[in-house]
């Protein structure tokens, strides 16, 4: 029996978002139905709007930050039952490509996806899912491997802004670059991503924590989820202030980070990072870049050259999660009060209200919008 559901669908390129009744077919083999408690609204729900779909088939559900309940299991799903809260995730391994098969998950190249069970009541078009969730929405359907079990008493309203923003940044400080205890961080750009790169490196134990950005609110945002320092990006080169501000027990030494985390998508901001770290320091880009971004680094300058500070360059993929071991790890320190979660949400919103939120995240200042079902 089909069941019907609301969403938030893009129904054509340039159109806003439309809230549609759908229909979902029970979940089909290895597959789980999630009844939504809570999606969280990211930028990149909006790049889909934005870039006319993105390469996905209208109507499209969009939303890939969700947490909920399981509502039925398909076929050969033995480790979740109806009931379970769960928060979905966008990238389970495949178990198949060549880094899943070498042991290391973490790099899978492509992730599990559900069958095509979701479409438009009014006329039966089959929707595509923004990242395989399609999360704003009352149900939707998904692999049983995304959907990721969460401990006792996890509110799911906080539980579901892991799944994106929050692994993204706190995954680069796990996993991308991984922060070794006592070591000097710098964050570039201090949205919700950034924050969550400097919650991460907090949880890392780095010993200098410095946020960037060139909006005073987003730096005292840095200062609240545990920078050290801030650098105001508009009073001047912030390369050379991070490195001014880089205190090292090694008094002869003559500054920059061991990390360097960019996450703005603005490609000066990648090359800042490169020119912040020190001799083989970690330089990660973590923003999305648009299809002609390019940098220019140089190499062979004997002070700030590549080559010769031994600089290294990493690209942070949704925080190289491995989620089933993640993302219960996130929620676990959330609920020890390690993981500030709650500060995150700038705004509580209905199914109805995406365009309002899509707005707000351009034009006022916003951590994360969380849709409540
Ligand atoms: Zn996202
Ligand atoms: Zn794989």
């Amino acid at each position: 029996m089909a069941r019907e559901g609301l969403a938030a669908v893009l129904n054509a390129p340039g159109e806003d978002v439309a809230v549609e009744e759908i229909l979902l077919d029970p979940p089909g083999p290895g597959e789980v139905q999630v009844r939504l408690a809570a999606s969280g609204v990211c930028h990149t729900d909006l790049t889909v709007k934005n870039q006319n779909g993105a390469g996905m088939k209208f109507p499209i559900v969009l939303g890939h930050e969700g947490a909920g309940w399981v509502e039925e299991v398909g076929e050969g799903v033995t480790h979740l039952q109806p009931g379970d809260p769960v928060v979905i995730a966008y990238r389970a391994p495949c178990g198949q490509c060549p880094a899943c098969r070498r042991g290391d998950p973490r790099h899978c190249y492509m992730a599990l996806r559900p069958g095509i069970r979701l479409h438009r009541k009014r006329d039966g078009a089959p929707c595509s899912q923004v990242l395989r969730c399609g999360t704003f929405a009352t149900h939707t359907n998904v692999h049983g491997a995304a959907a990721i079990k969460m401990p006792p008493g996890m509110p799911l309203d906080k539980a579901c802004l892991i799944a994106c923003g929050v692994i993204t940044g706190v995954g680069a400080a796990f996993n991308t670059s991984p922060v070794f205890p006592g070591a000097s961080v710098a964050v570039v750009g201090c949205g919700g991503v950034g924050l969550s790169v400097i919650q991460g490196a907090k949880l890392a134990n780095a010993r200098q924590i410095i946020g960037v950005d060139v909006n005073p609110v987003k730096l005292d945002w840095a200062r609240k989820f545990g920078a050290t320092d801030v650098v105001d990006a508009r009073a001047g080169d912030p390369v050379a202030a991070v490195r001014a501000l880089v205190k090292d027990p090694w008094p002869a030494y003559e500054g920059g980070v061991d990390f360097a985390y960019e996450a703005t998508g603005r490609m000066e901001c990648i090359e800042q990072a490169v020119r912040m770290v020190n001799y083989n320091g970690i330089a990660t880009t973590i923003g999305f870049p648009g299809p002609d971004d390019t940098v220019t680094l140089n190499v062979g300058n004997i002070d700030t050259g590549v080559y010769w500070n031994k600089v290294n360059l990493r690209v942070c993929h949704a925080g190289d999660t491995l989620p089933s071991w993640d993302f219960p790890l996130l929620a676990q320190f959330y609920l020890e009060g390690k993981l500030d979660l709650d500060s995150m949400v700038t705004g509580v919103i209905s199914l109805s209200d995406v365009e309002q939120a899509f707005h707000a995240m351009e034009h006022e200042n916003v951590i994360r919008s969380v849709i409540r079902f």
